[in-house]
């Protein structure tokens, strides 16, 4: 091994054939010298999957859906990568020495055990997956503190105050302001929305993203996820977090002092550049992403979100506010709704009502262990698919 090669910090991508797991492999790429895939977990897509495998050789990889391992081993084994396949796998993969640091992009609740136990063996997270912070928020910063792991946020919005916060460790955050795009149905009613299509609701404005992550913007349950995720990762009440709408998403978010300064984060919108960071902070590597040119942008505008359109607000704020068991079954129902959205079984309107009825009818658990957020979960999505049909 070279002398460079020992400062290569070794990455197990988790969700390395979405959106966050693509663009994170092209920051690897980039970067040879800084970073390598030590492992890549996906969900489903064999094909995709063997083809990383292929171009960035890791230690090992990982496909969830158990039916696809043999066609993975076939391609990968002989090359040198240790092969594994289910849900047990995909948790214990992130024990491996060889793992500095773990990229937690598996969309949805189905992240949550591979980065607790990735805490839990304190490999620092780099966390996109925000359905983990609202799930289980307690449990997981409190194994964080307890085993010394720091969670680099890559959400950009996060990322964007945990930018402003350098170098203000000691001075409290007295507000923040979460900038929200308002996604592809921003200033319509909720009557223009009962009717839109999943077509409709798939183009986002400005990002390019999953589809679970690109129906939660059109929703705008994205924000609402991503104020619970606030909560957890910067030790905040319902009054310290304010969502603000700003169309053009330069402004990724900001942070309120107590002498009134605020600092905000700015920059083209491009999810490479939070992965980066995450992976890289305290450091700022040289990128070639594009710059931003002012001339482009001669306004940048706000406006207040229309939470009679987007109750799913509404909602996150009182799960928030209540804590306990509620964001798990907010979660969950979203996920099932969502999914029931896309295949044609509800209207886009229904699927915060949806979430509404399963938050409103679960027995409320103030202090939930992670059995009963496991048994919240569940309990939510059976509820939610005898709703959805
Ligand atoms: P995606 O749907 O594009 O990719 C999801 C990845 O997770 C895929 O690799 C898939 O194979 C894997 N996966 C899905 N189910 C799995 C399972 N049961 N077991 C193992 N792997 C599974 O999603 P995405 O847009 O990349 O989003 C990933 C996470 O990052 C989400 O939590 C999302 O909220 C968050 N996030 C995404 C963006 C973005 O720009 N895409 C921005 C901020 C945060
Ligand atoms: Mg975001």
């Amino acid at each position: 091994m070279s002398e460079e090669k020992n400062n290569v910090k070794r990455i197990a991508v988790m969700g390395s054939t979405g959106s966050i797991g693509t663009q994170t492999l092209d920051v690897i790429r980039a970067n040879p010298d800084v970073f390598s895939a030590e492992v890549l977990c996906a969900g489903n897509n064999a094909d995709v999957l063997i083809q990383q495998a292929l171009e960035f050789t890791p230690n090992a990889v990982v496909i969830a859906n158990e039916k696809h391992y043999k066609k993975v081993k076939d391609e990968l084994f002989s090359k040198g990568i240790k092969v594994y396949a289910g849900e047990d796998s995909l948790k214990q993969i992130v024990e491996m020495e060889t793992v500095d640091c773990v990229l937690a992009a598996i969309v949805g609740y189905a992240g949550l055990s591979s980065t607790l136990n990735a805490i839990e063996h304190k490999k620092p997270i780099a966390l996109a997956n925000k359905e983990t912070l609202v799930v289980a928020g307690e449990i997981i910063t409190e194994a964080a503190r307890k085993n010394s792991v720091n969670l680099y946020p890559v959400d950009s919005e996060h990322s964007a105050i945990f930018q402003c916060l350098a170098g203000e460790w000691e001075n409290p955050i007295e507000k923040i302001y979460l900038t929200a795009s308002g996604g592809p149905f921003r200033g319509k009613s909720r009557e223009f929305m009962q009717t839109v299509k999943k077509e409709q609701a798939l183009k986002h404005p400005n990002w390019s993203m999953g589809a679970k992550i690109t129906i939660d913007s059109a929703t705008m349950m994205n924000k609402g996820l991503e104020i619970i995720e606030a909560k957890w990762l910067f030790h905040l009440n319902r009054e310290q977090i304010e969502v603000i709408v700003h169309p053009q998403s330069i402004i990724h978010s900001i942070v309120q002092f107590r002498d009134a300064s605020m600092k905000a984060q700015m920059g083209l919108p491009d999810m490479k550049l939070p992965i980066q960071y995450a992976l890289s902070y305290p450091q700022r590597i040289r990128s070639d992403f594009p710059r931003f040119d002012f001339i482009n942008y001669p306004s940048l505008t706000f406006e207040k979100p229309d939470t009679s359109a987007f109750p799913s607000l509404t909602l996150a704020y009182h799960c928030l506010e209540k804590g306990g068991n509620l964001p798990c079954a907010m979660n969950a129902a979203n996920e099932i709704a969502v999914n029931a959205f896309l295949n044609d079984k509800i209207s886009f309107t229904q699927i915060v009502e949806v979430a509404e009825k399963i938050v409103s009818t679960i027995p409320f658990l103030p202090k939930p262990s992670l059995n009963d957020l496991i048994e919240t979960d569940t309990a939510s999505r059976v509820k939610t698919k005898e709703l959805t049909g």
